[in-house]
């Protein structure tokens, strides 16, 4: 047990270094991940999703498959809790360029390296599906993407490397979640930091709370 203890002061330790939380955040979301996952130490796709859904309101299908691949940096399919903790850093506090790679890994839906038109093609229609009253709207998602292309593609070759994306983000900031909301609303991430950085057992006790009755709300469905 103190073996154990010692192994997660360490590892609390090492994320305050790599990551924007100070060591007592660290160790509050290491908690957190540890009640969440009653103990497992690692999360599996839906226990993920169900986290993004009901704490953090991120509820696109398409793109939060991606978001768990973005997180679970050694693809074991499982996110564990230098996972949790890196990934939260830049969802929650990363910088414009952390939020640009980001971004970038989750819109690129095969993870070939580049935005292909078909993958903007899938995502926008994705997000734009609420609006059924055009005859194809297939036509409108189809101009949207050269109009989008246009604005982005920087090197004329009709998909988006990094560096495209890059600049065309640089240029109109608005364009980080060009295609679909990836990052948590500012009110989302407002509300954690403030829970991370105060920092109480009340406070994560509340977030299972909150989490334990989304899911039977979601059960009774
Ligand atoms: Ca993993
Ligand atoms: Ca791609
Ligand atoms: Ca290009």
């Amino acid at each position: 047990m103190a073996h154990a203890r010692k192994e997660q002061i360490k590892l609390a330790e090492a994320l305050q270094k790599t990551t924007q939380y100070k060591k007592h955040e660290v160790e509050c979301l290491l908690r957190m991940f540890k009640a969440l996952t009653h103990d497992a130490l690692k999360m599996d796709r839906n226990l993920f999703r169900d986290v993004l859904h009901n704490q953090f309101k991120m509820t696109d299908d398409i793109l939060m498959d991606r978001v768990f691949k973005a997180f679970d940096k050694d693809n074991d399919s499982y996110i564990n809790q230098s996972e949790w903790v890196s990934g939260l850093s830049c969802i929650m506090r990363g910088n414009m360029e952390e939020k640009m790679k980001y971004c970038f890994d989750v819109y690129d839906l095969n993870g070939d390296g580049y935005i292909s038109r078909e993958e903007m093609f899938h995502m926008l229609k994705n997000s734009l599906i609420k609006q059924p009253s055009e005859e194809d709207p297939d036509e409108g998602v189809k101009d949207l993407v050269e109009i989008t292309l246009k604005k982005m593609d920087k090197d004329h070759d009709t998909r988006l490397s990094p560096q495209d994306f890059q600049q065309a983000v640089e240029e109109e900031p608005l364009l980080l979640e060009a295609f679909g909301a990836c990052l948590p609303s500012y009110e989302v991430v407002t509300s954690f930091n403030t829970l991370v950085s105060e920092d109480s057992d009340i406070n994560i006790q509340l977030f299972q709370q909150q989490q334990a009755q989304n899911q039977n709300r979601q059960q009774a469905v």
